[in-house]
């Protein structure tokens, strides 16, 4: 299967669990995760319509960008860094990218502020939350998150987009939307003390359309586009 037919196929099972939850289909975005895979599978899904990509290593995100730009100056693409984001790396992160996914600390959120580069729009924000208790170190915890929200909606040159998770993977269907229903009632939650926000970044490969169901409106889907990663390379 080539990546165009993935991403007609991967765009049909977004319709699909749309549908049956009673959403439009348009209402839900694709995020094509690209981590690992280079320039030219950018490029191909890039004509077959797909703008969006999500990548986690700053490094490789950076030189990728850098090579498509040069292959393809005509393409207009949006970058988005799906990773965790250490202290010394917000600075390459809030100069090369439109979104920033996995926010989990107010002093990430303030230097990503403070960093990003006048000329171009407010970085856009979703705030990582831990919906899998122990078993998860990153996210900010549900108790957290308010306090989280209201000191990121004050920075200048951010805008809180909304929340983002990584639940414990399951295969069990009814399993996998408990933490996207958590996550769906933190938002309504936030937008009850004014916080109102239009994202909910859910959803990958194994469970999409359990996130769809719960009300996603971006699903972040490497494998299934670009196929298996082979970290070793
Ligand atoms: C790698 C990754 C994805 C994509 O996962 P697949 O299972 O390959 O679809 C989504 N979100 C995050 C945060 C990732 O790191």
């Amino acid at each position: 299967m080539s990546i165009s037919q993935n991403i007609q196929l991967v765009q049909a099972r977004i319709a699909e669990a749309a549908v049956h939850a009673g959403r439009e289909p348009a209402s839900v975005m694709l995020l094509a995760v690209s981590k690992t895979f280079g320039a030219e599978a950018v490029i191909e899904a890039a004509d077959a319509g797909q703008l969006a990509f999500g990548e986690n290593y700053l490094q490789e995100a950076i030189d990728k960008q850098q090579a498509v730009q040069v292959l393809r100056p005509d393409l207009a693409l949006d970058w988005h860094f799906i990773g965790p984001i250490q202290s010394n790396k917000t600075r390459p992160v809030a100069e090369h990218f439109a979104w920033a996914h996995a926010v989990d600390r107010e002093k990430i959120a303030r230097r990503l502020s403070e960093q990003r580069p006048p000329e171009l729009p407010p970085l856009n924000i979703c705030l990582q939350v831990n919906v899998s208790g122990e078993a998860s170190k990153s996210g900010v915890s549900p108790d957290q998150l308010p306090v989280l929200a209201q000191a990121v909606v004050a920075l200048p040159n951010v805008k809180l987009r909304g929340l983002m998770a990584i639940p414990e993977p399951t295969d069990d269907a009814d399993l996998q939307r408990k933490p996207f229903a958590l996550l769906r009632q933190l938002q309504r939650r936030l937008a009850s003390m004014g916080i109102v926000t239009d994202t909910l970044s859910m959803g990958m490969s194994a469970d999409m359309a359990a996130a769809i169901a719960e009300g996603a409106t971006m699903v972040r889907v490497g494998t299934a586009i670009f196929g298996k990663r082979d970290y070793a390379k």
